[in-house]
This record gives C-alpha cells, structure tokens and sequence, in this order.
C-alpha cells in the first residue's frame, strides 16, 4: 500500500483518479477547493482548501508521500480558455499553484511527483489542417501554443523538468488529450465539446436541432477516463522522465461528434452552426512515444466511452426536468 497524494481530487479527473487508487488499494490524501461534485470521495483524508496559498502546500504535503499527482489548474473547455476573456486568472492560478507545489514536494524529499500538461502546448500552426494535424511530442518546439493556457502549460511543463533535474524528483508528465466521461463539468460553463454535445442532445426533441460553434468541420480525438487513468498510472510507475501525449488517436469532426451522440441517444437531430470559440482546426494524439516507451495504449473506441457518458448527462437532463 503506497501513500499517495492527489491534488485537484475534487475535479473530474482527479476525483476518479482517487476512486481508482483507492480501488487499487492505496492510502490517499485529496486536495481541492472543493470536494467532488458527484458522489463524493473515498479518498481516507481530504483538504478543502486553496494550493495558491503556499501555507496550504506545506500543510498537504506534510510527509513524505510515495506519489503526488498534481492536477489542480484553473480550467474549462473552449467557452472558458479560448475567449480571452480569462487569460489573466488562468495563467496567475495555475502557474501559482504549481510554484508552490513543487517547493512543498521539495521540502518533503518527495521522489515522484506527476504533472497534468495538455495538447494545448502544442504550436498552432502544426494544427491547421482538420485532416492531418501534428501533435508529437518531439515538435512543441519552437513554441507557439493557440492559448494562454497552453503557454501556462508549457511554462509548468518546464518547471516540473528543472525541478526534477535540480532536486534528484522523478517528475512524470502527460499531455492530456481532451479527457471525457461520467462526473465531469458538463452544464456550468466549462464543459468541454463531449458533454456539451450530450447535454444538447439529450435536450433536443428527436428530429429537433442542436447548435454547434464554428463550421463543425473542425478536428478532435476524445479520451475515455478509465483510459486516461490507466496511462497515467503506467507512465507514473514507468522510467520515462518527458512529456508523453496521453489521448485517442480516433480522431472525429465535431459534426461527427453530434451524429456519433445522436446515434447513442437513438435519435435524428438537426446542427446548426453559431459562431463562437473554437481552438484549433485539428488535433489528435500522436501515439508512437507512448506506445514505444509504455508498451501501451489507449485503444478503446470513442463510441463506448460516449455511451457512458451520454446515459449519466442525459440522466441528470431528466432529473432536472423532473425538479423544474
Ligand atoms: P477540473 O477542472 O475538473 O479539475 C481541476 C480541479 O482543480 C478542480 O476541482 C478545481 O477546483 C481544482 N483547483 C483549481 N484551482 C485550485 C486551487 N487554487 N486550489 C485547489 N484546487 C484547485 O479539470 P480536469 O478535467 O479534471 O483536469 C485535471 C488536470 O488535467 C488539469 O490540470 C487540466 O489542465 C489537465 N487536462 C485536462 C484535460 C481534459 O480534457 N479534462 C485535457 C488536458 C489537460
């Protein structure tokens, strides 16, 4: 049984990544401003409190855990950190939260510490094209992310390294690529286009319509949650000390996306396109370091993580129906 500490355990990945530890048998502490909004947490210690106060670090990293999984960020989907508007708050916390982190980690003398980066890092002129989008790992550089969220990433991405070559710590890293599934943000703002696409479906009457920002044609590869944990366990537990991408290589325009949902749902609907904000043209996984450095990867259909998902929103749609 290791020790194991998990901050951002009130979010959607780091509250699952809590059940699967504790699933494995492992004793492990969460840390979140708040506690998971589904379902609550089997973690056998949890503190609410904020990791931009470096107090709070210190105090959650009071011994010396045998993991940290740090994924705690200030984060949504595109109507979140594509319009700007957010820029300022998501750099400052993020960046913040990881700074105080890692000097809590070092004062510990914890030897293994994981690190949530994104594909967000990568340069936006490699993601142009909807068809043939480049996402390895190898071309981050020169760098030229489409975000400020990314830039945050890239930044931590590199503080994580220094403080791995600087401090003797095995530092862990993933590129996440669009995670999905049960229990995530899906009605409050910063869902991503997964449960967005659920939740309009399941509001939709059959035959109704449902709105998709920018022209749909625009690119993406979806990663179920049990399979995003699985490679962030085997990459944690692994020798490999850079970032590797984590995500599907089934890549599907947004407008594939709705029809694949409408499938699921059972029912014919309408897409109609609205402006808004969309990030890149394209973009998908680039499995061919994970695979040679793990002996894995992510291979599950997008179709069977959709079923999931789609059954627990469309679930919470008709609850909500049901209150009004
Ligand atoms: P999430 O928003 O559900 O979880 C992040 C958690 O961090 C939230 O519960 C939030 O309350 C917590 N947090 C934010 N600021 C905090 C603070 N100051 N103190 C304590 N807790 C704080 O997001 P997620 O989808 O679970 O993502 C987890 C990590 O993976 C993040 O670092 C994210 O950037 C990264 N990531 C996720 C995806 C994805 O598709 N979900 C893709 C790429 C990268």
């Amino acid at each position: 049984m290791a020790k194991i500490l998990v901050l951002g355990a009130g979010g959607f990945i780091g509250g699952h990544l809590v059940k699967r530890l504790k699933r494995d048998g492992h004793w492990v502490r969460g840390v979140d401003l708040k506690l998971p909004q589904y379902g609550g947490t089997p973690a056998d210690d949890f503190i609410v409190g904020d990791l931009r106060d470096p107090d709070l670090c210190r105090a959650a990293v009071d011994t010396r855990f045998d993991e940290v999984y740090q994924l705690a960020a200030d984060m949504g989907g595109a109507g979140y950190i594509f319009t700007g508007a957010n820029d300022a708050e998501i750099m400052h916390n993020s960046a913040t939260i990881n700074l105080n982190v890692l000097d809590a980690c070092r004062r510990r003398m914890v030897s293994r510490v994981f690190y949530a980066s994104s594909a967000c890092i990568y340069p936006q002129e490699n993601q142009t094209s909807v068809e043939t989008p480049v996402c390895r790992e190898d071309t981050a550089y020169p760098a030229n992310p489409d975000s400020d969220y990314g830039w945050e990433k890239l930044f931590s991405e590199r503080l994580y390294l220094a403080y791995g070559r600087n401090h003797g710590m095995a530092v862990r890293i993933a590129r996440y690529h669009n995670v999905f599934g049960p229990e995530g943000a899906w009605d409050n703002g910063r869902e991503k286009a997964p449960a967005a696409v659920c939740r309009k479906v399941a509001r939709a009457e059959d035959g109704g319509e449902v709105e998709v920002w920018g022209d749909g044609r625009q690119s993406r590869s979806f990663l179920y949650i049990d399979e995003c944990l699985e490679g962030t366990l085997r990459l944690m537990r692994s020798d490999f000390g850079q970032p590797v991408n984590i995500g599907s290589e089934e890549m599907v325009s947004i407008d594939q996306l709705v029809a694949e949902v409408a499938a699921v749902a059972g029912k014919r609907v309408r897409i109609r396109h609205v402006p808004g904000p969309q990030g890149v043209r394209g973009r998908r996984s680039d499995n061919g370091l994970i695979r040679s450095v793990l002996g894995w990867a992510p291979e599950q259909p997008l179709r069977t993580g959709l079923e999931h998902t789609y059954r627990w929103i469309a679930g919470l749609v008709d609850q909500n129906a049901r209150d009004r």
